[in-house]
């Protein structure tokens, strides 16, 4: 196998190790994920277009005993996307927790996502999560050739960039939000806003998934440090339907700082889609769907899939769905909602509560509309194989997605992927989603709701299950048409592109 000690010129910087760990024969191997949906596939693909790049995650290593002793920080890897080096960055236990359950989750994830009555200042040690920070830099720089991309993602290493730049002038240093960005005046509840913008204005390219964030973005580095919008451009028509919670008519393209161009991206990240109907048109997939309407006995089936988290709405969503069966007692033993809420991580408190609701409304909803013969609400505290979930999504009548605040929402998405015939027509079906996920603003043809008003949630599923057939084929060829436009493939061409301006 190739040289490790050779430096690359894609670093992706990302919190979680791009393969399983597992135990065989007593032997510690890395295996690829059997699956290749959702994001670490499609930043992995990328390797496919550099001649050798490198991944840096952390790994927790248990204090300064053996395990940290013998601990490999460089591996090397050799999967179906090629050769490439990770890094991993040894974390205690400690660490982990404060950077990353406590800091990120319990003070950033709330104002990204505008909830500030969820943001605890309290428990945060910021010197930890800096500390954390320059060290996903150091690690970095150690895999980068001369004028490499070093591309960081997310929040919890909001402070990366900086480190990066200081230690290496010659890389260029990109940036994407798989979140939301907030309003400048909800940004500036957090009180190391300058330090986390001087951050990002380091980079050279920081991107988002739809042009409302990039907007929030700019006008933040506006307001608070004075940077100039050098160049805008009117947004995708598709994404700047007037009305819409998170249309926006024009994205930032270049912002101007210390002599500096930042440049800035709107482009939402995509699904596989040709994985989808790959998986769709299985025999095993076929198998498990007649398994699936066998069980469903000619009840129709809405289905809504997501984790644990205050800002997927599940509540809302579950309290829409008891009104439904309330107010229309024809439908009591006619409709099964599929609801997958799955578990965050162990010790995180604010999600254990939100779980923890959830169990409670099913079970009262179960409790009131159960029969020996019918249960109105199966609900999933554990994620459902991607291969299974695409046999429920072709079975579902109704997708019901409705986040109170969602950066993209692949899950949306899917739905659509997986709603394809192989004879090019489409299975029909209805997408309740909300206004307020960025997928709202990609998908035409969605039936839109609002999570914060009860009116137009029992509007909107109301709507979805009385949508005549012919509509449904409509709305869903609408939407698949976005789907394919904005597939992860795209998101990885323009993104390449992308760098090659820098
Ligand atoms: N997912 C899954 N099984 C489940 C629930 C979710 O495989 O039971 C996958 C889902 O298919 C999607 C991802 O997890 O690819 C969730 O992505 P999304 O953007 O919807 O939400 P996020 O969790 O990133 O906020």
């Amino acid at each position: 196998m190739e040289n490790k000690n050779k430096p690359s010129d894609l670093v992706i910087v990302y919190h979680r190790q791009p393969y399983e760990e597992r135990m065989e024969n007593g032997q510690l191997v890395y295996k690829e994920h059997a699956s290749p949906n959702g994001i670490v596939p499609t930043l992995k693909s990328f390797f496919g277009s550099v001649e050798r790049g490198a991944w840096v995650a952390w790994k927790q290593v248990e204090g300064k005993g053996r395990e940290a002793e013998k601990f490999e920080r460089v591996v090397r890897i050799q999967d179906s996307y090629g050769t490439y080096n990770v890094s991993r960055l040894p974390l205690t236990p400690q660490q982990v927790r404060s950077f990353y359950h406590v800091t990120s989750k319990e003070a950033l994830w709330p104002i990204l996502h505008s909830f500030p009555e969820r943001y605890n200042y309290d428990a945060v040690d910021w010197p930890t999560f800096r500390e954390v920070n320059r060290l996903f830099a150091e690690a970095a720089v150690a895999q980068a050739a001369p004028g490499a991309v070093i591309w960081i993602h997310d929040y919890n290493l909001w402070l990366t960039p900086h480190y990066v730049r200081k230690l290496r002038s010659d890389v260029k240093i990109a940036f994407f939000h798989h979140t939301p960005f907030p309003s400048s005046s909800i940004f500036s509840i957090l009180p190391w806003r300058d330090e986390i913008m001087n951050s990002l204005l380091d980079c050279d390219l920081v991107g988002f998934h739809i042009p409302r964030y990039a907007a929030g973005f700019a006008a933040a580095a506006r307001n608070l440090k004075g940077a100039k919008i050098l160049e805008e451009a009117p947004a995708p028509s598709s994404m700047s339907h007037q009305g819409l919670a998170l249309s926006q008519a024009s994205s930032p393209v270049k912002l101007g700082y210390q002599g500096r161009v930042v440049h800035v991206d709107a482009c939402p990240v995509g699904t596989n889609v040709p994985y989808i109907r790959e998986l769709a048109a299985r025999e095993t997939t076929q198998a498990r769907e007649m398994r699936i309407r066998e069980e469903l006995a000619g009840r129709r089936l809405i289905m809504s899939v997501g984790r644990a988290d205050y800002t997927k709405g599940t509540r809302d969503m579950l309290l829409a769905y008891e009104r439904l069966l309330e107010r229309q007692p024809a439908l009591v033993g006619q409709v099964q909602l599929l609801v997958t809420s799955v578990s965050a991580a162990a010790g995180m408190g604010v999600y254990r509560n939100v779980q923890r609701e959830i169990e409670q409304i099913s079970g009262r909803i179960n409790g009131r509309y159960s029969t020996l013969a019918y249960r109105p609400l199966w609900l999933s505290t554990s994620a459902i194989p991607f291969e299974e979930l695409i046999a429920y999504y072709r079975c579902a009548d109704v997708c019901w997605i409705t986040p109170l605040r969602d950066g993209l929402n692949l899950v949306a998405k899917e739905y659509v992927a997986a709603r394809e015939n192989t004879d090019g027509g489409n299975l029909g079906g209805a997408l309740v989603l909300s206004e307020f996920t960025g997928a709202a603003v990609e998908l035409d043809g969605a039936v839109l709701a609002n999570p914060y008003s009860n009116f137009q949630m029992d509007a909107a599923i109301d709507r979805a299950l009385a949508m005549p057939p012919q509509e449904q084929q409509e709305r869903m060829a609408s939407m698949q048409r976005s789907v394919e436009r904005y597939d992860a493939a795209k998101w990885a061409r323009h993104t390449l592109e992308k760098f090659n301006t820098l």
